[in-house]
């Protein structure tokens, strides 16, 4: 019987699972696909984090620092192709730059996270790949972090933003009729840096409704009205147009039950979560079933949050749906936990 841990994705939620498992004692090999740790908050730039504005480099330092210091064995530019054996004798072919090798662990902690929904697949009525300057919510985090908010077409600093929420969530004709959690918030976040950084820069957000949940009501939707005079305008968006050097966005005004068209000179896509390929990959290769949406399926919700259709393979943060940081950071450390219990639990004899 193996008494490591194999952690597969290096993200916030497989780093705190990573970190959790040292803690406790046991032994682990963490395993990222990429050349650096951190996961999508450093993979695509993300500015400040919510909901204390800290650097996501800051904040993600410290997860990365944490799994170092505890002793965690890291593999970069690593990916499993092929698991065999059951709990708690799996053998995983892990392969990367130098070849292949095979990895004895006891158990496994799916954490390879979402990607992005990608905003010109069934919703080209939004123009993502045809207009410069309609953007997603994570190329304004990457302009936000360089102090860099200008449109694409001209270089310039918009005096006109507004965000498009649900763009890919709550989407029954997709098939995503889930609410992705984050975005309300993100995109509030983001308004709010977008004001700081642009002061004279007016920042509408289109909303069907708000779905800001526990704390993220006082600390980040009322400041962005109060503090910050960002506009919330429940509406509908159906169409952004080109005309002349702006942008034509038309929808209706669901309080005022009429249409609307009003210019812009950005537009930020709210984009919801999917399933990352890893994620997808996983599932195939470890035996695990996926919800219908291709999220890692949770076996015996609501009370037990991390464990999976098999023994002995537990699954965290975005890879079992919509997260924020704080979803990942429990996720992981509960998976954690039920490894190190799984290794350790002694069998019960019966006289
Ligand atoms: C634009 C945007 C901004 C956001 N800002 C915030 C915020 O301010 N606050 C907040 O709380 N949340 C925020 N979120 C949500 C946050 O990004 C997620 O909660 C978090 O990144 C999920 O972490 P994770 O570790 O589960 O997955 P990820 O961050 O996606 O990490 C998964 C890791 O697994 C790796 N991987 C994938 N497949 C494989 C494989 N086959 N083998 C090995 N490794 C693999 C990936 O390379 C990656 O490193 C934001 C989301 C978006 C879209
Ligand atoms: S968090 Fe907000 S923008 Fe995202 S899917 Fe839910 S309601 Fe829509």
């Amino acid at each position: 019987m193996s008494e490591t841990i194999a952690v597969i994705g290096g993200g916030p939620a497989g780093l705190e699972a990573a970190r959790g498992v040292a803690d406790l004692g046991g032994s682990v090999v963490l395993i990222e696909k990429e050349g650096f740790l951190g996961g999508t908050p450093i993979r695509e730039n993300y500015a400040a984090l919510t909901p204390n504005m800290e650097p996501a480099e800051v904040a993600m330092g410290r997860l990365i620092d944490g799994v170092h210091e505890a002793g965690v064995e890291v593999l970069l530019e690593h990916q499993v192709t092929a698991c065999e054996g059951d709990a708690p004798e799996f053998r995983l072919t892990v392969t990367g730059p130098g070849g292949e090798r095979t990895i004895e662990c006891g158990g496994i902690i799916v954490a390879t996270g979402f990607e992005h929904f990608d905003p010109g697949r069934e919703t080209q009525i939004y123009g993502y790949y045809e207009h410069p300057d309609v953007l997603a919510l994570q190329d304004l985090e990457a302009m936000l972090k360089e102090h860099n908010v200008v449109r694409p077409s001209t270089g310039l600093p918009p005096e006109r933003i507004c965000f498009v929420q649900c763009v890919g969530s709550r989407d029954r004709q997709i098939g995503n009729e889930y609410c992705s959690k984050v975005c309300c918030g993100v995109a509030s976040k983001e308004a709010i840096e977008v004001r700081q950084q642009l002061p004279d820069c007016k920042v509408f957000i289109f909303y069907i409704d708000m779905r800001m949940y526990g704390y993220w009501e006082n600390q980040i939707y009322w400041p962005a009205q109060e503090e910050h005079h960002v506009q919330y305008i429940k509406g509908i968006i159906t169409e952004v147009l080109k005309k002349g050097d702006k942008l034509l966005v038309r929808g209706e005004d669901t309080t005022m039950g009429r249409p609307m068209e009003v210019a812009m000179d950005m537009v930020i896509l709210s984009v919801g979560m999917e399933p990352s390929k890893g994620t997808r990959a996983m599932a195939g290769i470890l035996g695990i079933e996926p919800n219908k949406y291709g999220f890692i399926d949770v076996a015996n919700p609501p009370l037990d949050t991390v464990s999976t259709s098999r023994r002995g393979i537990w699954a965290c943060g975005a890879s079992l749906g919509p997260a924020d940081l704080e979803d990942c950071a429990s996720s992981g450390g509960a998976a954690a936990m039920k490894a190190m219990a799984f290794l350790r639990r002694k069998p019960v004899t019966v006289a």
